[in-house]
C-alpha cells in the first residue's frame, strides 16, 4: 500500500506501545496477533518486563521469526539483575487459555479487523472477561482515513474482514467497557493533513482500556481450575540474569580473579624493594629461602616460607572493587557463591583467595594447606555486610 507516513504507520503503532510501556512499567505483557514479532522484539529491551508473550494463529510465522527474540551476545557477556522470559504461543484469540490471566498489559495491534465479525464477541469475552488484564491497547484502521490513500478501493488489506469508522470503533469499545468494567481513552497514530485532523481523525485508531475494579481479577489470578490450555507453546527463552546463581557465580568469579590479580600485581610491584630488604634480613637470620607474601588483614604484607603465593582478603577485594561489591551484595554471599568454584583457591577460613605468584612454566607449588599461612589469615569480617 502507498506509504503516507514517515516513520511508517507500522513503526508509529509500535512506538505508541513502547512509549506506553516505558511510562507504565507493566511486568507481564501479552501481544495478541503478534505476527512477525516486531513489537515483541522492541519490548524485550524494556527492563521491567519479566514475562513477554506473543500469540498468533499462524504458527509458521512464529517459527520463522522466533529466533530474532533470542538473547544477544551482550546479554550473556554483561547480564543484569533483570529477569525476562519470552514465549510464543500458537492459538486463536477466540479461545480461553488459563495461562493468560492476570497480565498487566494485553496488546492487540491491527488484529481485530482480521477476525470474522462473529469472532469479535468471543475475542472480547476472552480478553476482557477472562484474561481481565489491567490494561488493553487495541488498534485498528480508521476507515474515514481511507479516501486519503491514493488508488485505494475497498479495505486496506485483503484479509481485513471489516474496517470501522471512529464512531463504530468507539461504540464497540464503550459497550465493552460497560459490560466488563473498563474505561477507555481514544487516540491514534498517523496524523491527517493539517486542517483535516478533526474531520478525518488518525489513520490508525487506538483504544487504551483501563480496568476499573483493581481486585476483580484477584480470585481468578493463577486459578487454573479449568485446566484449559488450548494454545501451543512454540518458543520459550529465559534471558541470562544475575538472579540465576550459576550466572552470578560465573561473572563474580571472573570479576574477582581479575581484581585479585590486579591487586597482586600492584602490590608486588610496590613491595619489590621492601621484599628485597626483608629477604636480605631473613637470609642473614636463617641463611635460607626468601619469604612468601601474605596480606593478613588487607593492609600489611607478611612473609612466610616459600615465595610462591599471595593471599588476598575477600573484604579487601570488595572494598577495592565496586562491581564485585555490587554483584555480591554481602561478603557472606560472595563467599557462598565462590567457595566451590574450581577456579578459586581459598584459605582454610575462607576469608581470602590465594593466588599463585609463579610465572607460567615455573614449577607448581606444594599443597597450599601445608604452607602454614592459613592459620594466620583470619580476618575479622564475619558480620561484615556491604550495603549497595
Ligand atoms: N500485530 C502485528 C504487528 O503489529 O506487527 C501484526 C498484525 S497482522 C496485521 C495480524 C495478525 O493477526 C496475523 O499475524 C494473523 O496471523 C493474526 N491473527 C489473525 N486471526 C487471529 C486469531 N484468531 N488469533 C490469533 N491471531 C490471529
Amino acid at each position: 500500500m502507498y506509504q503516507l507516513f514517515k516513520p511508517s504507520l507500522h513503526a508509529q503503532r509500535h512506538d505508541f506501545v513502547v512509549d506506553f510501556v516505558r511510562r507504565n512499567k507493566p511486568k507481564k505483557v501479552v501481544d495478541l496477533g503478534c505476527g512477525e514479532c516486531g513489537l515483541l522484539g522492541r519490548l524485550r529491551f524494556n527492563h521491567q518486563i519479566a514475562l513477554l508473550i506473543g500469540v498468533d494463529l499462524n504458527g509458521a510465522k512464529l517459527r520463522k521469526k522466533m529466533h530474532g527474540l533470542a538473547p544477544l551476545s551482550a546479554d550473556y557477556l554483561q547480564p543484569t539483575f533483570d529477569q525476562l522470559c519470552v514465549q510464543l504461543y500458537q492459538g486463536s484469540v477466540t479461545q480461553k487459555d488459563a495461562r493468560f490471566r492476570g497480565f498487566d498489559l494485553v496488546t492487540s495491534i491491527e488484529l481485530i479487523e482480521h477476525l470474522r465479525l462473529d469472532d469479535l464477541e468471543p475475542f472480547t469475552n476472552v480478553v476482557f472477561g477472562y484474561m481481565v488484564p489491567q490494561t488493553v491497547i487495541i488498534s485498528t484502521p480508521n476507515s474515514e482515513f481511507n479516501p486519503l490513500f491514493p488508488g485505494l478501493s475497498g479495505f486496506r488489506h485483503s484479509d481485513h474482514k471489516f474496517e470501522w469508522t471512529r464512531m463504530e470503533f468507539q461504540s464497540w469499545a464503550l459497550n465493552v467497557c460497560s459490560e466488563f468494567g473498563y474505561m477507555v481513552e481514544f487516540t491514534g497514530v498517523g496524523q491527517a493533513p493539517p486542517g483535516q485532523e478533526q474531520r478525518i481523525g488518525f489513520c490508525t485508531q487506538i483504544g487504551v482500556f483501563h480496568r476499573l475494579m483493581v481486585d476483580r481479577v484477584g480470585p481468578m489470578f493463577g486459578d487454573n481450575a479449568e485446566n484449559n490450555y488450548p494454545y501451543t507453546l512454540v518458543y520459550s527463552v529465559t534471558y541470562p540474569s544475575l538472579c540465576d546463581d550459576n550466572i552470578l557465580r560465573r561473572i563474580l568469579v571472573s570479576e574477582l580473579l581479575f581484581c585479585a590479580e590486579k591487586l597482586k600485581k600492584e602490590w608486588l610491584e610496590k613491595l619489590t624493594d621492601k621484599l628485597e630488604e626483608v629477604n636480605a634480613v631473613e637470609k642473614d637470620e636463617t641463611g635460607g629461602e626468601c619469604g612468601e607474601i601474605f596480606w593478613s588483614n588487607c593492609q600489611e604484607p607478611q612473609c612466610h616460607n616459600l615465595h610462591r603465593h599471595v593471599s588476598v582478603a575477600l573484604q579487601l577485594l570488595c572494598t577495592c572493587c565496586p562491581k564485585l561489591r555490587e554483584l555480591s551484595r554481602s561478603l557472606s554471599n560472595l563467599r557462598r557463591l565462590i567457595v566451590d568454584d574450581p577456579q578459586i583457591k581459598m584459605n582454610r577460613e575462607r576469608s581470602a583467595v590465594i593466588l599463585c605468584c609463579l610465572e607460567q612454566g615455573d614449577e607448581e607449588p606444594n599443597d597450599l594447606t601445608d604452607s602454614g599461612y592459613a592459620e594466620r589469615s583470619h580476618v575479622e569480617e564475619e558480620n561484615w555486610e556491604i550495603t549497595c
